[in-house]
């Protein structure tokens, strides 16, 4: 699933393309659909949580985001995208030196001046994997809603940006907090700084991709996400799951814990 650390390691991999001519292109969806970018030099990539910059020598950028749907593709010169990718589209750039990004089933495809970034990205929280990520400000708007379940906090990306569902349920799992635990109750800094520390293994180590337990095997890649009914990789409890309906009309979103690692009220201390 596309989160932070999924956003940062896309950047790495597009800087490829920096600095090269964009020889014809257009964009294929969002309110400027149609609007060629042929003529443009692509100078430089940029994340901010899960939303991907890419800036152009004219001052202006493309700011997407791919939700759960979208991806980028780069083919190699005299190569072609099968024609179903191709009809979901949503960013074409057509280099000068025959290599083509595509921009797939992008939900978020908007076209700004460089000036504006900031404005297009809204209110984000501080990001984990920025260098200068600052903890104590991203502790304050944890704590303007200390009733808030620390789930829920820490999927909304205006506290901390970067974190989704598979993270925000192995970081509760390996602080040993069940996930309705209210925000007031939580060891703000240590979960955050946990946050950081792990997200930018997973961003920067190339096996290390959203491993969490450090056994990149399958099934013992996470720790409770994705293991409902089976063994707590710690204890040995069956796993519990149940589907939240975060916002009317939006699809469930799963939530795992394990009942002994992560009691309801309680805050165990597993030495992890
Ligand atoms: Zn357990």
């Amino acid at each position: 699933m596309p989160e932070g650390d999924s956003v940062f390691r896309l950047a790495a991999r597009l800087r490829q393309v920096d600095g090269a001519l964009i020889r014809s292109g257009e964009l294929r969806g969002g309110p400027t659909a149609g609007r060629a970018l042929g003529g443009r030099t692509v100078v430089g990539h940029a994340t901010h949580g899960k939303h991907l910059l890419t800036r152009f020598d004219d001052r202006t950028t493309l700011h997407t985001h791919m939700r759960t749907t979208g991806s980028w593709t780069l083919t190699a010169p005299g190569r072609r995208l099968p024609a179903h990718a191709v009809a979901e589209a949503r960013v074409r750039m057509a280099f000068e030196d025959g290599r083509t990004l595509w921009g797939i089933a992008l939900p978020v495809v908007e076209h700004v001046a460089t000036a504006d970034e900031a404005r297009v990205l809204g209110p984000l929280g501080p990001d984990l994997l920025h260098e200068d990520f600052d903890r104590d400000a991203a502790v304050a708007r944890f704590a303007v809603r200390p009733g808030r379940t620390i789930r829920a906090a820490l999927l909304d990306q205006r506290t901390v940006a970067g974190l989704g569902n598979l993270w925000v349920g192995e970081l509760c799992f390996l602080r040993g907090i069940h996930p309705d635990t209210p925000v007031e109750r939580v060891d703000l800094p240590a979960m955050l700084d946990l946050a950081r520390r792990m997200l930018v293994h997973s961003a920067t180590v190339p096996s290390a991709y959203q491993v969490t337990t450090g056994r990149p095997g399958r099934g013992t890649r996470h720790w409770v996400v994705g293991r409902a009914g089976r063994p707590c990789l710690w204890c040995r409890t069956p796993v519990l799951a149940r589907d939240d309906v975060e916002r009317p009309g939006s699809p469930p979103r799963r939530v795992w814990w394990c009942p002994r690692c992560q009691p309801i009220g309680g805050s165990a201390t597993l030495g992890r």
